[in-house]
């Protein structure tokens, strides 16, 4: 589903050059839950932004579903980029619009006709439960339901891979476990491929199988895991 080689991304500024990430290989089965664990500043972060590109590769190559998308122009990157949904750790919610409309404006940024995006709506909320906060303004939500939203929001394009850096680190234990049963069913029911991206690893040995273990930019081990839930 999607394979990585040789991404290399560095960044420069005033500072100096830090090579992020540094020439990683890998390969997720479609299906498949994949772990990239590692300490703050290993280049997990950028590392999963280069899958759709929000990151930009210095070289190597990123293929998704079949498709080398490096070398895709801007304008066709779009329409990719909305089978890739993703979440965040702060939900990057739009807190002037309800938690429908922020459904809705991935449906409007990938330009889904708007004959049918108020049922594509109402279908994602109702996989994370919360067809009764549709018209809710994200400052009414907890954070576990903000996260849920923005699952909804990712879902939305019906993606084939969902990117997650850091769902869980600005939620509490037990919202944390909450969050994992909805991403778990995401992959499971939907058969949605996910790359979870996170520092804690009681997360990853939540849901993922395979695990990425980074460091200084690279990839140094490669675990499996059993996928055993969390204890509440
Ligand atoms: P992680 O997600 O594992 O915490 P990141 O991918 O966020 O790691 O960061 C990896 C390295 O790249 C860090 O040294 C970080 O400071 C640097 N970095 C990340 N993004 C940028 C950026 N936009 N500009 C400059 N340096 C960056
Ligand atoms: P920009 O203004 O930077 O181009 P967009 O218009 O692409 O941003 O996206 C607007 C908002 O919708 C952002 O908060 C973005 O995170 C979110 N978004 C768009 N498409 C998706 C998607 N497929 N999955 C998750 N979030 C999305």
């Amino acid at each position: 589903m999607i394979t990585l080689r040789g991404v290399t991304k560095t960044f420069t500024t005033a500072g100096g050059t830090t090579t992020a990430v540094d020439d990683v290989d890998l390969h997720v089965e479609r299906g498949a839950v994949q772990g990239i664990i590692g300490f703050s500043g290993a280049g997990k972060s950028t590392l999963v932004r280069t899958v759709n590109l929000l990151e930009r590769p210095d070289s190597g190559s990123v293929v998704v579903d079949g498709e080398e998308l490096t070398t895709l122009p801007e304008r066709e990157l779009r329409a990719r980029r909305a089978k890739i949904g993703m979440i965040f750790q702060h939900f990057n919610l739009l807190e002037n619009l309800t938690a429908a409309q922020n459904v809705e404006l991935a449906l409007r940024v990938a330009g889904a006709p708007k004959a049918g995006r108020a049922a594509k709506v109402a279908r994602s909320l109702a996989v994370v439960d919360l067809s009764d906060k549709a018209d809710a303004y994200p400052s009414k939500l907890s954070g576990g339901q903000k996260q849920r939203v923005a699952i909804a929001r990712a879902l939305a394009n019906e993606p084939s891979v969902l990117l997650c850096d850091e769902p869980t680190s600005a939620v509490d234990p037990q919202t944390t476990i909450t969050v994992l049963q909805y991403l778990k069913e995401v992959n499971e029911r939907l058969g949605i491929t996910i790359v979870l991206v996170t520092h804690q690893m009681n997360v990853v040995k939540a849901l993922a199988g395979d695990v990425a273990v980074m460091e200084s930019g690279r990839v140094v081990e490669h675990l499996r895991l059993d996928g055993s839930p969390l204890a509440p």
